[in-house]
Parts: structure tokens; sequence; C-alpha cells
């Protein structure tokens, strides 16, 4: 049964924002910019209007904005986390992607508990505390329950201190029933994308299936607020309809979840269509992007929902990445496979979803985040204590999430240091700890070092 959400893209009220804002000139452009400054977010007309900044003087404006709110409301921190694909059996015929059901070529497989097990090891052996579990929609056994069951199975796996501490989940849209059952299994963030909010450019790319329901889609994230679940992330898959006309879209899907459930979206996600296996589109993007355009992009999605976090993948490249940290971007994925099986059994081989633009180790994208300027956390605090929907956007709106997010970022930094990192890493790690904790206000920097110090000790999962 379809939810009504009373939730349809305003196709008409975008078309008139593109064109109405196309001729802005370049003292009303700097007028929102100033607007922007005061981190409230942006309405669509605005949007629209930085959409069309292509002076050098006006862009770099931009930029520098994105960058400063983004600094004053994450720090330094860089979340990470890396995708564990558990299964790439799938039901649809999306044209960009590898796992679809007409792509009979490729090595197809779901991972059975215990080699879910496995991977889950693999990866807390590189440090991970934070995973995606990712699926096609189609599951191997028992139906949803396989997705429960790998979720428990996840978070059950120890090793010595180090363990999964947030499970995050990307998997197709479900019943309001099921969304029920998915929160009571303790998971973080419930992820899906609309790809495209674009209907015509989306019914030209899933072909069959489920997902062919462009409406189904677009009211999941009803659903899973109806069941109970408060933090979502939303995402497009940039390259199948016009980059512009997607923010807007974007920003009419969030005021419709914050005017209905109080609370818009914890994360947005930013693919961009990358080359995929028996998957010709995804080499050819109807709509593509360049990296101009994208840098662009980020940085409007950081001034449009200041608190929202953004998330970078490995489609990207290790450049790519980089440039997007200081415009707006608060959590990326590091030494991610997209095929099943991918971390500890390479010899039983499947295929990956797309080709990934950043193949470095954890460890090496950990250094290079800190040799940056940067600290990447590991922190799991928020989702721990209860902190996630409204109760974060509360702490999160008047900056006092920095006076946690910065302690527990470092602490779980200095974890993954001692636990994990190689000499050249914990030597980079050290030199970023002691300048974070020099730039850091009073009370934050009093809380830190006491935080720092219990894990010096022997201490872990320290947060506050
Ligand atoms: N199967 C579920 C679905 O489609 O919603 C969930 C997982 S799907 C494996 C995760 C995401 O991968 C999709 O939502 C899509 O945006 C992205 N994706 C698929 N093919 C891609 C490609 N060629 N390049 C970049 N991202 C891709
Ligand atoms: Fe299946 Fe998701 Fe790939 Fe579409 S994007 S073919 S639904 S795995």
């Amino acid at each position: 049964m379809r939810t009504d959400t009373n939730l349809s893209i305003d196709t008409e009220a975008i078309a008139l924002s593109l064109k109405n804002q196309s001729r802005c000139s370049d003292s009303e452009l700097k007028e929102i910019l100033v607007r922007a400054r005061q981190m409230k977010g942006l309405e669509a007309d605005d949007v629209a209007a930085l959409c069309t900044i292509s002076d050098p003087e006006i862009l770099a404006d931009l930029f520098r904005c994105a960058s400063e709110v983004k600094e004053e409301i994450y720090g330094k921190r860089l979340v990470l986390f890396t995708p564990l694909y558990v299964s790439n059996l799938c039901r649809n015929d999306c044209a960009y992607c590898a796992f679809r059901t007409s792509n009979k070529g490729i090595a197809r497989r779901a991972l059975s508990m215990d080699e879910i097990a496995a991977e889950t090891a693999s990866l807390i052996d590189e440090g991970h505390k934070r995973v995606l579990l990712v699926a096609g929609e189609s599951y191997p056994r028992d139906g949803f329950d396989y997705i429960l069951k790998a979720i428990d199975k996840v978070y059950s796996v120890k090793r010595g201190s180090g363990e999964i501490r947030r499970v995050n989940v990307n998997v197709a849209p479900l019943e309001k029933a099921d969304f029920v059952r998915l929160k009571d299994h303790n998971i973080g963030t419930y992820q899906i994308f609309q790809e495209t909010y674009h209907r015509e450019a989306y019914a030209k790319v899933h072909l069959r299936g489920r997902k062919t329901d462009f409406d189904w889609r677009l009211a999941a994230m009803d659903r899973a607020f109806e069941a109970g679940i408060d933090d979502v992330g939303i995402g497009v898959l940039f390259g199948l309809a016009d980059w512009r006309y997607e923010l807007l879209a974007m920003h009419q899907h969030i005021r419709h979840l914050e005017k209905r459930f109080g609370v818009g979206p914890h994360t947005i996600s930013v693919p961009r269509l990358e080359p995929a296996e028996g998957a010709d589109l995804a080499s050819h993007p109807p709509h593509p992007v360049s990296d101009l355009a994208f840098r662009k992009l980020v940085a409007i999605l950081r001034l449009m929902v200041p608190y929202t976090g953004i998330i970078m993948s490995t489609r990207e490249s290790a450049d790519i990445r980089r440039e997007t940290f200081a415009l707006g971007v608060s959590q990326i994925s590091a030494g991610s496979r997209t095929n099943p099986g991918g971390y500890s059994d390479d010899e039983k081989k499947s295929a990956a979803q797309f080709s990934l633009g950043d193949v470095r180790s954890l460890d090496d994208v950990v250094a290079d985040v800190a040799r940056l300027g940067y600290t990447p956390s590991f922190c799991t605090g928020c989702y721990r204590l209860g902190r996630t929907g409204a109760d974060f956007m509360d702490l999160a709106k008047p900056g006092d999430i920095k006076t946690h997010c910065a302690p527990n970022g470092l602490s779980s930094f200095l974890e993954y240091l001692m636990d994990y990192g190689k000499p050249a890493t914990q030597k980079a790690g050290m030199i970023s700890i002691a300048n974070s904790l020099e730039s850091m206000d009073p009370e934050p920097r009093r809380r830190a070092k006491i935080m720092l110090e219990k894990i010096r000790q022997g201490r872990r999962d320290v947060f506050c």
C-alpha cells in the first residue's frame, strides 16, 4: 500500500526558479552569499541563483563562503566509514549499474553469515568502526530477514577491543512494517538515493522491477520516518539529469521532510556516475557533471543545508575528494570494495558495482587526511547516546556539536592510531592531534585532553 505523503516534485516551480534567477547580477549573488554566511540555509531561488555563477571571482567567493560555513559547524573533522556489500543479486534493471538483472555476464554472490563475519573481521582489523551495509534488491535466503541477520552478524563480531559500532544501511525502499523491524536492529542511518528527481529521466534508466516506481522510492523516507527511523540519508546519482534541477528538487524533498517530521535528512550523498561493467550508460552519462560543476554543487549544498552531513565516496579520485573536503564534505568512505566478499575473500570472484576513483587503503587515506590538517574521526557517540533526528539538529544548530564532536573525533582518532596506524600515519596523526588541541576553545580542549589520556592508558570507546 502506498503511503500518502503529499510529496511530489513541483517541476514547474523548479523551471521558474531557474529561469527567473538566470540573470542575477553580481551584486545580487554577493548578497545571497552574505545571507548564506548566517548558516540559516537557503531558499530555492537563492539556490537557483548560485547555480548560475560563472565569474571566477564570485565562484571563489562561493567556495570561500562554503569553506567558512563548513569549518564553523564541523571544525576539521572528517568522519570515516566503508561500505560492506553483502549481495549483488538484484531483480531490478538500472541501466547504469553492473548488478542489473539483465547483466548476465557477471559473477553473482550473496554472502553467507559466516562470510559476512569474515568480511567484518577484515574491516575491524583495518581499523574501521562504521560500515554502510549495501545490497542489491533481491534477498537470497529468508527474504528481508537476510538483511536483518546480516546487521546482527556485523555487530556481533569482536576482535580484541575492535568492533563495528555503527551499521548504516543502504537497501531498497521498504514497506513501513519492515522499516519498523529495521529500526529494531539498531541501525545508524537508513540511506537511499532517489537517483534522479526527474520523472522522465528516471523512467528512461529504470527498466524493470520494483525500482521502476518513482513514487514508491520518493515516499521511502516518509515511510521510514513514520516507522520511527529519524536518521535518514538521501542522494542523487549525478549525471542522469541536469544537476541544477536535482539540487532544487532535493531542496523540495528536504523542506517536505522538515515540514512533516520536524527534521530533514541527516546526510546527503553526491555520487557521480562511474563506469560499470555491462552498463554502458554509466560511461556515457546523459547529463555529465564536470569537475568544476561538481565542486560548485557541493559548495551550494553546504550553504543550502548547513547542518546536514555531505558524504563523498571513493567513486571520486583522491584529488577531487581532497578539494571537496574544504567545500563542505563531512563524511568520506575509505578503503572501499564494492564486490561482495571483496575484503576477505577475493578468490571467489564476484562483480563490483562500479569502478572506484580512489583505491587507497584506509591507513593511506587517514595519513593523507591528517596531513591536510583534518581530523579523521571514527566517532559513533551521537547515535549511541540517542542524539539523532531532531535531538541532533537541536544540538548541532547553535554550533554545540563541536564541543562533543571535536573531542570525540580526537579520541577515536587516537584509538585508531594506537591500535592500527602504521608508523608514518602515527607520526602525521600525533602532529594533527597536537595542532587540533591548540586551536580548540578551552572547554572542549580540557575535555579532549582527559579523553585522550584515557585512550593512552588503554581505555577504548571513550566519548561524550
Ligand atoms: N540496490 C539498492 C538501490 O539501488 O537502491 C541499494 C544499493 S545500490 C547498490 C547503491 C547505489 O549505488 C545506488 O543507489 C546508485 O546511486 C549507486 N550506483 C549504481 N550504479 C552506479 C554507477 N555506475 N556509478 C556510481 N554509482 C552507482
Ligand atoms: Fe539493483 Fe540497486 Fe544496482 Fe539498481 S542500483 S541494479 S537496484 S543494485
